[in-house]
């Protein structure tokens, strides 16, 4: 399968209803694939971003990067930074090249969203701020899989019950915005 099969993936459906059930984001796929902590919470809202001041360097880069596009407003639930309406590709803009996977779940959410919302093939493009270049993501059988397994995570994750997972050191560690909270 191809990201020209999108549509025939027959979890597309259950996908999105999950999605929407569980009033997920894009940025949940990438943080439950970095951290299972970082994204419980994420999930809760709890947010340490402005206590980072990587984070708020990365906000700058990002808001001087392109001017935004109003298309993707109204977009319930979707939040990417640009879409190519015509040619059907949706981009996430990054200012690095790092966690490839995580970021490329990411992006590629938005395309399975934009393909089960509108019944047309999305394809899913990276953009990197710093290296000034696209990165193409493809939305093969792997990368669903990937989200499909994300996904059901996140409703774990999700559950009011669920406590918090217990911090472990990881690399990441070291630029997480949570990290004033895990290893005060
Ligand atoms: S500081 Fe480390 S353990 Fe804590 S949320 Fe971030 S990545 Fe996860």
């Amino acid at each position: 399968m191809t990201a020209t099969d999108l549509l025939g993936w027959n979890r597309l459906d259950a996908f999105a209803v999950l999605v929407e059930e569980l009033d997920l984001h894009g940025l949940h796929f990438q943080h439950v694939a970095l951290c299972v902590r970082r994204a419980w919470l994420h999930l809760r809202r709890i947010d340490y971003a402005h206590l980072d001041e990587g984070m708020a360097m990365g906000e700058v880069l990002h808001g001087l990067s392109h001017a935004r596009d109003r298309s993707t407003d109204g977009l319930a639930g979707l939040a990417p930074d640009r879409i190519d309406w015509e040619a059907g590709i949706v981009f996430e803009a990054k200012g690095s090249a790092g966690a490839v996977d995580a970021v490329s779940d990411q992006t590629a959410f938005y395309a399975v969203m934009l393909t089960a919302a509108t019944r047309r093939e999305w394809q899913a493009a990276t953009h990197l701020l710093r290296q000034k270049r696209m990165r193409l993501v493809p939305v093969g059988p792997e990368r669903l899989d990937r989200l499909w397994h994300s996904a059901q995570r996140l409703r774990g994750l999700h559950n009011p019950k669920a406590s918090a997972p217990a911090a472990q050191r990881i690399p990441l560690c070291a630029s997480c915005s949570y990290r004033h909270l895990c290893w005060k």
